[in-house]
């Protein structure tokens, strides 16, 4: 089957034509929501290829009553043997003509980022010898992987720099022809960029006095009409450092969505923007310092409070056994009086329960002179009730719906008692 001819190589900003269907694929049954892939004898859409995204857009044809009809296009891919595939949700049968109209809102923008990326390779490669080795054109930035094992911050800034210079310039960028021999002559002088193992004529892309490079993409008419390229953040890859950019509307969108989360974070501090770091840095500070001293604070209060509840708990054959629970203080915290408390006088047991949340949480510990085991009693109470729990001799914990912490507490009392009886 031919190709289709592809009107986007010689005119990249022809929105509008003329085609006949030339072959149809139906939807595969095998995949659920597959569509219509329909071939074109000639068509300005631009399937996936080189890091661009396809573009959408719509085929218009008439029905037999002479009402125009607007077919979606939802995606164009490439096939192997090179086939340009429109995808549509109905079908054209072969010899329809119609009439193709590219979103050109999403192509312009692909046109943008896509020479905006032959420009920053170009100035990469001249002013710090990093070669891009692959691009990515996403939904809202756009990639480059560099052969370089690391950009300085002033380097960027400077690529970045000269980038914008060259799309004041206003430079041509142009298209031109070459056989393979003479393209890889061009190659080896150093007069063209990349070049791909492909067949055939190569189309070649100029930006004017910069960059020569191999490529069947849709570029601008002049650098002037990138609109600008603003370098968002560098990450390392394992093939060396990933440059996010973008270019034209998105950098601006970029830069208007900094600067209104800028503004946000200034109004919460009142203060302005260029106060932020140092703002954070203190505040960031102060936060450190009123952790520790809450810290302390909070161990100075378990011992006070566990001071109390020893103080006040009633001596029975020699041994202190208190049960309390606290409905506004968090669990770390009765942990806390627990280890407090047992440690604060000889031959005390604690069963504590933080009630704050549902499952109460429960903590079993002794003084280290009694000699039962906390781990064992909590653990078999807590399994009486189809529940798990445990931990060491001295300090056990679990948790309990508080309709059944009422029967854990009656059974862990039995079993200190009777351990204290059998002691
Ligand atoms: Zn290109």
């Amino acid at each position: 089957m031919p190709d289709s001819d592809r009107l986007y190589y010689s005119d990249p900003f022809l929105r509008t034509f003329t085609a006949t269907v030339s072959a149809v694929r139906e939807p595969s049954t095998a995949e659920p929501g597959s569509l219509w892939q329909t071939c074109l004898d000639r068509s300005a859409f631009y399937p996936t290829s080189g890091g661009q995204p396809f573009d959408t857009g719509l085929l218009r044809t008439l029905s037999a009553g002479g009402a125009h009809i607007n077919i979606p296009v939802d995606q164009v891919e490439e096939d192997d043997a090179g086939i340009v595939w429109h995808f549509l949700q109905q079908p054209l049968a072969a010899g329809t003509q119609v009439e193709g109209h590219i979103d050109w809102t999403r192509r312009f923008d692909h046109m943008q980022q896509h020479t905006g990326q032959h420009l920053l390779s170009a100035v990469f490669a001249r002013e710090l010898q990093a070669h891009t080795v692959s691009f990515h054109l996403g939904e809202k930035s756009s990639t480059i992987d560099l052969a370089t094992p690391a950009l300085a911050h002033h380097s960027l800034e400077r690529v970045e720099r000269i980038a914008n210079e060259v799309i004041g310039d206003n430079r041509p960028v142009t298209i031109s022809y070459a056989s393979r021999a003479e393209a890889e002559a061009m190659l080896a002088r150093g007069e063209l960029r990349k070049l791909p193992d492909r067949e055939g004529a190569i189309r070649v892309i100029e930006i004017a006095d910069l960059d020569r490079n191999a490529c069947g993409g849709t570029h601008v008419r002049a650098t002037g009409q990138i609109g600008g390229l603003l370098i968002r953040r560098i990450e390392k890859v394992s093939r060396g450092v990933r440059v996010e950019f973008v270019c034209g509307l998105r950098a601006v969108r970029a830069a208007r969505a900094d600067a209104a989360i800028l503004t946000e974070a200034a109004g919460l501090l009142s203060s302005g923007a260029p106060e932020l770091p140092t703002l954070i840095k203190q505040m960031l500070a102060d936060t450190k310092t009123a952790a520790k001293e809450r810290h302390r604070l909070r161990d100075e209060l378990a011992a006070y409070q566990a001071a109390e509840i020893v103080a006040e708990a009633a001596v029975e054959n020699g041994i202190r056994f208190i049960v309390h629970g606290w409905k506004d203080r968090d669990h770390d915290f009765v942990k806390l009086l627990a280890s407090r408390a047992t440690a604060a006088a000889a031959s005390t047991a604690v069963f504590l329960r933080a009630e704050d949340t549902e499952p109460t949480r429960v903590f079993l510990a002794r003084s280290s002179d009694l000699k039962f085991n906390c781990g064992h009693i909590l653990k078999d109470a807590l399994s009486a009730l189809g529940l798990r729990g445990g931990g060491s001799p001295d300090l056990a914990q679990g948790e309990v719906p508080a309709k059944d912490e009422p029967a854990l507490r009656a059974a862990v009392t039995e079993a200190i008692h009777r351990a204290i009886a059998a002691s």
